[in-house]
């Protein structure tokens, strides 16, 4: 059994959590799951540690940032396998977080002494600085599509900058968190000062989102639990950082080289099983190509290897669990009874765990179900347009704003359409959503804040403002 991590101890918590192995539908670890007072444990060991590690020179909290890096860089493997078989993910894409992961740390402690203040001209004679500090103890509370990833994407900053961390992983997805915490024990990161504590959401991860002693929540997952955590922190004015879902859309003009593109808009919404809230899961194809498109986009997908996760050939795995699989299933049925034509998957695979082959719904349009609500899971639909402005409006049509995608090779165009799209994130020409140097985030319901590049820095520390008179 995997114990909780709280300050230098391993506890057993108050109960266990079976974890569950996705391409077998079987357990495969246990871990122990927190209860109230290993929660209460857990924030004070993240007070007792805040006042040395806060108080640290930047310097030398980078220098073991550093060393957790290079131990997280030297156990990739190891972290790569347990997530391909937790998640359910190929082993390539598990390699690649792994190393993302490092490289996260690696940039934050890097970032670290490089994160300066200002010198003001105020009106009244002497010296006006501002300085950042830390927030104090944060709660940082993660989903288990990209488990490791995005708990690193929130813990790396809030550490650089002299937070403390109590860390919730997804119940389903808890083994790289607790691992990444002993490797930052191992690394020298002072006991409490990252507490990696697996537990329900709805008891725990309220709990902590509650709790008076929390300065902040960092958190990804639905838009209907941000709403919760939005609604439960507002009562002591908490800090929150919200990372929610997305519909994210992929517009395609004419000019393109269609098997190209459509080779590309496959991997954009099917990688990751679909479980990803970047996931350009509404395709808008240009009307005159849009049979030629879907033609190519149906037979891309056809080549998918779909297969165990530790297999080198895989390029998608099972989604994460039975319950995700009836949701994208339950997402195909619905997307015909509404009128939209069922390409091309849509059912199950002949093989155990939580298999789907994935489905494209063509002929979809405003106002379908599928076309305005986050699926999150392996299905893509497909809408025609004949005008720019008609792809900017179909674009836009939805409350959700993360990331979205755009290929033309008319440069103007291309421009005049990034920015109207109305998201965080927006490629051109490219699936990309994700540069560690660059802001993430989404407008409108998919959330609040940004991450990564030096913008997270600002969202784990407070601005102080100080002013000495000399006269
Ligand atoms: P959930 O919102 O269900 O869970 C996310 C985390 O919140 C888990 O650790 C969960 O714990 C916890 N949690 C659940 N209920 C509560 C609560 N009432 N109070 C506090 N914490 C709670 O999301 P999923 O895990 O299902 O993740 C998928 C979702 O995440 C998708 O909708 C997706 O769009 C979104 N997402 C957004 C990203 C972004 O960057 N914008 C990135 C990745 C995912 P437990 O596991 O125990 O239930």
């Amino acid at each position: 059994m995997h114990p909780l991590l709280i300050g230098d101890r391993r506890t057993l918590g108050s109960g266990t959590i079976e974890v569950i192995e996705p391409s077998r539908g079987e357990p495969f670890e246990t871990v122990a799951s927190a209860g109230l007072a290993d929660l209460e444990d857990a924030v004070a060991a993240a007070r007792v540690a805040f006042p040395a590690w806060s108080s640290m020179t930047a310097v030398a909290r980078a220098e073991i940032l550093f060393k957790f890096a290079a131990l997280v860089q030297s156990n990739a493997e190891e972290l790569a396998v347990l997530e391909a078989r937790n998640a359910g993910k190929p082993i390539g894409d598990a390699r690649w977080e792994a190393n993302h992961v490092a490289e996260t740390l690696r940039y934050y402690a890097g970032a670290a002494d490089k994160f300066f203040g200002e010198t003001i001209q105020v009106k009244k004679p002497g010296l006006d600085i501002t300085l950042h500090a830390p927030l104090g103890v944060v709660g940082l509370i993660v989903p288990w599509n990209f488990p490791m990833v995005i708990a690193t994407w929130k813990l790396a900053p809030a550490l650089a900058c002299g937070n403390t961390v109590v860390l919730k992983p997804a119940s389903l997805t808890p083994l790289s968190a607790i691992r990444l915490g002993e490797l930052a024990l191992e690394a020298g990161v002072p006991p409490g000062v990252l507490n990696v504590i697996p537990g329900p959401g709805a008891s725990i991860g309220a709990a902590l989102a509650a709790h008076p002693d929390i300065a902040k929540i960092g958190f990804t997952g639905e838009t209907a639990t941000g709403r919760t955590i939005m609604a439960i922190a507002a009562k002591t004015i908490k800090r929150i950082g919200l990372e929610l879902g997305g519909k994210s859309p992929n517009v395609i003009f004419a000019d393109v080289d269609v098997e190209q593109v459509a080779q590309e808009a496959v991997s954009s919404v099917f990688a990751n099983t679909g479980q990803d809230c970047c996931a350009r899961s509404r395709i808008i194809v240009e009307r005159s190509i849009h049979a030629r498109f879907v033609e190519a986009l149906a037979a891309a997908t056809r080549r998918l290897v779909i297969g165990e996760p530790l297999e080198e050939s895989t390029q998608m795995g099972p989604l994460i669990s039975g319950k995700q699989r009836e949701t994208s299933e339950s997402y195909v049925r619905i997307g015909t009874e509404e009128g939209a034509r069922l390409v091309c998957g849509g059912g199950r695979l002949e093989r155990r765990g939580y298999y789907m082959s994935p489905a494209i719904l063509d002929g979809a349009h405003r106002g379908m179900r599928v076309v305005n609500e986050e699926i999150f899971g392996p299905v893509a639909v497909v809408m025609a347009f004949d005008t720019e402005e008609q792809a900017i409006e179909m674009a836009n049509d939805t409350i959700y704003g993360l990331s979205g995608s755009l290929f033309t090779n008319d440069f103007k165009r291309g421009l005049r359409v990034a920015q109207a799209i109305r998201t965080g994130v927006l490629s051109v020409n490219s699936s990309a959503s994700v540069h560690l140097q660059a802001p993430f985030g989404g407008f409108k319901q998919s959330g609040v804040g940004r991450e990564l590049g030096m913008h997270a820095l600002h969202h784990y520390s407070e601005v102080r403002n100080i002013y000495f008179a000399t006269h």
